[in-house]
């Protein structure tokens, strides 16, 4: 995952933060950042959330090619997801009775 933060439109209100702790935290002047190692979201899934949380849309998060990245839904969305192949599998029908 990719996240970007917008540091012009950041007003430091937090809510980043407070929803997705072990991937933002706060710079001294209280502007958004991402935690050390977490520049990747570190797969959370709480990234979503605390991009829809921020009150002036200073996140970005974008899927990148990693394997297992969960798919951005939005509220009202009502596309289906692809499910992985295993769960794709044939299921054999019970014997007749
Ligand atoms: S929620 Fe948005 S405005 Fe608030 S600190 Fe995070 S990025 Fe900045």
């Amino acid at each position: 995952m990719r996240i970007g933060i917008d540091k012009d439109t950041c007003i430091g209100a937090g809510q980043c933060a407070l929803t997705a702790p072990d991937v933002f935290t706060q710079d001294d002047d209280g502007y958004s950042t991402l935690r050390p190692g977490r520049e990747d979201g570190g797969g959370s899934a709480l990234v979503r959330e605390a991009a829809r949380a921020c009150p002036v849309g200073a996140i970005t998060a974008e899927e990148t090619e990693d394997a297992g990245a969960v798919p951005f839904r939005t509220p009202g969305d009502t596309s289906r997801v692809p499910r992985p192949a295993a769960l794709r599998a044939p299921v054999e029908k019970p014997p007749p009775v």
